[in-house]
């Protein structure tokens, strides 16, 4: 790779990005709180099904302490459907250590945002560059691509080491330390307190410091004099290109990269180049790949497995059963349905779900399986069936609904010894809970691969 992205000047996209930017809920602010919660809620989800849920949780937990302490089981509710649940659990205590640490309020340092549970690199550099004004990058899937089309990269961006090149490379960009990419100038916040020096060589003086910066950046020996070499940065290139001065703080050039990301230089053979602010500058345009990159390693098959799902209903006595065309859910007309708690490691952890087991049943081995439960089928029939996909896994499930008779009583134990179905003891627990439809959607957190089910 001969070019480097200190040669690109990102001005233009730090422009483009001040008057095309979308109006996001999270870009209301800087506040780190609702930066941090909509940078976790956007991984691996896209930003139309991520709007509505930021605004509900923001609403229910306004504050890190109202999220510190928030119980378990509301938080996955209101997590409910995005997926990935430790990212809940994560803030959460995330939040705790804020809460216990630093007073409520949401560390200023790198190494100190880094040291949060459930936060990488990414969102560390997002929240340091757009909440404090850092010169953090946050580098993700678009910025890889972005950087590998501008470069025109041919190496695979799914490889740590290709990102680590581009982190390394970006962190320059951020610094102000390529001359005609225009001046960073450090946020006030770093400055406070520090001691002024004078008689350097303005020249000499900025390459020293950006060279320290650049390694010993985000170690413990910078940390100390970290604002010190701010201050010097400063000075030595305030007489510098004013162009970007407001345009190219951290947090603009972070958000730019996100917006150009999602919105221009788009995956696969889509990119919008006659829209784009750094066509000029972009290798792979010129050349004509643009649609061939970036590259990305073999990806690793997923692992198959066959689930069966127990819809287990029991109605109340004498109640008839209506017309599924009317009834949108199978499950509305019922009296209560059963769910179990999945055990608190694992995929899904902690979450709630239909009974079930690995294995494509059949409809005698599902009544069977039914009884196991400690239940009495009265009538079985096949439900619909979903293929749902994880990220090392891929379920094939498949379920049935089962009338049961009634009474029903809460918590009935599994009857271990039963025949005829095996039991994995790391994915049941001991449980079943009986609850009605309207109370299963308002308090129970069960994860889309079941709600499907419904
Ligand atoms: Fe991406 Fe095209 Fe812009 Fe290059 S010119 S960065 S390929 S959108």
């Amino acid at each position: 790779m001969d070019r480097n992205l200190r040669a690109i000047d990102f001005a233009p996209l730090c422009l483009w990005y001040r008057g095309c930017a979308r109006a996001l809920p999270w870009r209301a602010d800087t506040e780190p709180y609702h930066v941090w919660v909509s940078e976790v809620m956007l991984q691996q989800t896209r930003i139309e099904t991520v709007i509505p849920y930021y605004a509900r949780f923001l609403e229910a937990l306004p504050t890190i302490e109202s999220l510190a302490a928030c119980p378990e089981d509301r938080l996955l509710k209101l997590w409910e459907g995005l997926g990935y649940y430790s990212r809940a659990r994560n803030l959460r205590r995330a939040a705790q250590q804020i809460v216990a640490e630093y007073g409520g309020v949401f560390p200023h340092e790198p190494l100190q945002i880094r040291a949060l549970p459930g936060i990488g690199e990414y969102t560390a550099g997002a929240v340091a560059s757009i909440c404090f004004g850092l010169p953090e990058p946050a580098v993700d899937g678009n910025v890889l691509r972005i950087a590998a089309r501008l470069l025109e990269l041919r190496e695979p961006v799914t490889e740590s080491r290709t990102k680590r090149k581009v982190t390394k490379m970006l962190r320059t960009v951020y610094m102000g330390c390529d001359a005609e990419a225009g001046a960073w100038v450090a946020p006030k916040p770093l400055c406070r307190d520090m001691p002024a020096k004078t008689g350097d060589n303005a020249k000499k003086l900025r390459l020293r410091v950006v060279r320290f910066m650049i390694k010993h950046h985000n170690t413990a020996k910078c940390r100390k004099s970290w604002h010190g070499k701010a201050v010097l940065y400063k000075r030595a290139t305030l007489n510098r290109k004013k162009i970007a001065k407001t345009s190219y703080l951290p947090g603009v050039l972070t958000q730019a990269l996100m917006e150009l990301g999602e919105t221009v230089c788009l995956p696969g053979a889509q990119p919008r180049c006659d829209l784009c602010p750094l066509h000029a500058e972009c290798l792979a345009f010129a050349n004509g790949t643009a649609g061939e990159l970036p590259l990305r390693a073999p990806q690793r098959k997923k692992r198959e497995a066959e689930i069966t799902v127990l819809l287990l209903i029991a109605r109340a006595a004498g109640a008839e059963k209506e017309d599924a065309a009317v009834n949108s859910a199978k499950t509305q007309g019922a009296e209560r349905i059963a769910i179990r708690k999945r055990p608190n490691t694992g995929l899904l952890a902690g979450l709630w779900e239909f009974p079930n087991t690995e294995g494509a049943l059949t409809q005698k081995q599902a009544s069977a399986f039914a009884k196991s439960l400690g239940v009495r089928p009265v009538s079985v029939r096949k439900g619909s069936s979903h293929i749902h996909t994880f990220t090392h896994i891929k379920w094939k499930m498949r379920s049935y609904e089962i009338e049961c008779e009634a009474p029903i009583e809460n918590e009935l134990p599994i009857d271990r010894e039963a025949p005829e179905c095996d039991r994995d003891e790391t994915t049941e627990s001991t449980t079943l809970l009986w609850v009605e439809p309207e109370a299963l959607r308002r308090d129970h957190a069960l994860p889309t691969a079941f709600r499907k089910l419904l």
